[in-house]
């Protein structure tokens, strides 16, 4: 650490891994800049993960009030306020960002309001001033990006304004089939809106397990969401109050919203990284190497602006590491093995390792174990939902290599799952253990019985 700059770290973002960074080298005495252009949180809590799941807790309810008849609840015409949802989680949001502030603050890292820009290997410009810094790191994430497609731009709306509507919107159309679209055609659907899902592909969640993919268009089918799978959005266009959206079999659907939820792009636009000579993906990612190093010696990137795993934890493990190995003494990489992942849909899809087809490329022969039921809680509900449960095994050294479910409660089960494939456990080590009964969790340490192929 040395006098001949301002800082010894300047932080570009302040995100879930430019936070985490920031307050963890400044932990260790070094002198911190995190410079923020909104508010300090970043995607995860104020336009992404947070506010998400609280609406997604609000949805569920919706759900739960079906399901409460079957248990001899009536519920008479249960009415619900967007408002005054909206209004709540605004003031979580304003809580938590006065954290991620005090945060900074407790651990002597100064927060600076404006937008970055590198104007060299150690110089930053911010509000017209220029700082300096031994390191730079660059944490500035990413941004939806929206297909050209005429009046599509103009019209529709992402996932940060999908949060922040004034009224809940009677229909909606959800572009794409990633996370964000599935995430939020369950949040509308279950606060009432008539949702339509269109989707270019056979399938929602490409990337996924063939099998829970599958399984997961059913549910949503089931659940009264409208799927146009194989079509694209052609146009988008004004009519009267409403939005006309056109698809590729020519079908115009009137809608009073349209979401896109067609991924995101690494927000690497306008931060002087080609003037600083920092290399770059074809999807204009910043290219690191295992520690977070660019190519340019003293500037390091991490989280989504890397486009690596663009999951928050992922980021925040990123920004730890790298404040440990530079300024803490202790060098370390993330790792980014077996990183589980939830979709927050509903019914809930989460994941663990690889997907049969991966496992089947790596290691050849497999044994699959599946499970597919009625939770108990719909035997009275009568909710016409099946849970569905699959592990892949490796015929040769019964390691477990993937785990995959869609059902209540997944994500939950998921993170202890995590450990245990991250440890490298046996299918024999599963078969030792206990079940909790009566859970759907125990399903994963009774599998018996290999899918016969
Ligand atoms: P995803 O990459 O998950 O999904 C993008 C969707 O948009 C896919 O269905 C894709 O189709 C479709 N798409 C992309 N480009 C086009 C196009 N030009 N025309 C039509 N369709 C298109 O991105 P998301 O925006 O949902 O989420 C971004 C990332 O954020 C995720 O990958 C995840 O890493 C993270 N995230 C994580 C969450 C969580 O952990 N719960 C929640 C939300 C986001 P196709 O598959 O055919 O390419």
């Amino acid at each position: 650490m040395t006098a001949e700059y301002d800082y010894d770290l300047i932080v570009i973002g302040a995100g879930s891994g430019g936070v985490r960074a920031g307050r963890i080298a400044a932990g260790f005495g070094a002198r911190v800049a995190v410079i923020e252009e909104n508010r300090p949180g970043g995607t995860c809590v104020i336009r992404g993960c947070v506010p998400k799941k609280l609406l997604v807790y609000g949805a569920s309810i919706g759900g739960d009030l079906e399901d409460a008849a079957g248990f001899g609840w009536s519920v008479d015409k249960a009415v619900h306020d967007w408002p005054a949802l909206i209004t709540a989680k605004d003031r979580e949001l304003d809580r938590l960002e006065s954290i991620y502030r005090n945060l900074l603050a407790s651990a002597g890292a100064e927060l600076v309001a404006g937008r970055g820009k590198i104007v060299g290997p150690h110089q930053v410009s911010v509000n017209g001033r220029e700082i300096s810094g031994e390191t730079i790191l660059v944490a500035t994430g990413g941004t939806p990006n929206i297909p050209d497609i005429p009046g599509l731009r103009q019209y529709a709306i992402t996932s940060t304004q999908a949060l922040d509507l004034d009224n809940l919107p009677d229909r909606i159309i959800v572009y794409g089939a990633g996370y964000i679209a599935l995430e939020f055609a369950g949040i509308f659907n279950g606060f009432g809106s008539e949702v339509h899902l269109v989707y270019r592909g056979d399938l929602p969640l490409r990337g996924f397990d063939d099998d829970i993919r599958q399984h997961m268009a059913e549910a949503l089918a089931n659940r009264g969401i409208h799927i146009h799978h194989g079509e694209t959005v052609t146009a988008v266009r004004q009519d009267k109050k409403r939005l006309a959206v056109e698809l590729s079999d020519s079908q115009v659907i009137l809608s009073d919203q349209v979401l896109a939820a067609t991924g995101r792009v690494p927000n690497t636009q306008g931060l002087g990284l080609e003037t600083a000579g920092v290399k770059m993906t074809d999807r204009e990612a910043i290219c690191v190497d295992n520690n977070s190093r660019t190519n340019i010696n003293s500037i390091f990137a991490v989280g989504d602006v890397t486009d690596r795993i663009n999951l928050t934890p992922v980021a925040i493990a990123e920004g730890h590491a790298f404040a440990d190995t530079l300024f803490g003494q202790k060098p370390r990489q993330a790792n980014h093995k077996n990183v589980a992942s939830a979709v927050f849909s509903q019914p809930p899809v989460a994941s663990v390792g690889q997907t049969e087809d991966e496992a089947r490329r790596e290691h050849g022969e497999l044994d699959v174990y599946e499970s597919r039921f009625k939770p108990m809680k719909n035997t009275l509900s009568g909710r016409n939902e099946r849970t569905y449960m699959k592990m892949i095994v490796v015929s040769s050294s019964q390691k477990i290599v993937g785990i995959h479910m869609v059902g209540s409660d997944s994500a939950e089960i998921m993170q202890g799952l995590a450990i245990a494939v991250n440890m490298g456990a046996t299918k024999e080590d599963f078969d030792a253990v206990i079940g909790i009964h009566p859970t759907a969790a125990e399903e994963f340490v009774t599998m018996r019985t290999k899918r016969q192929d």
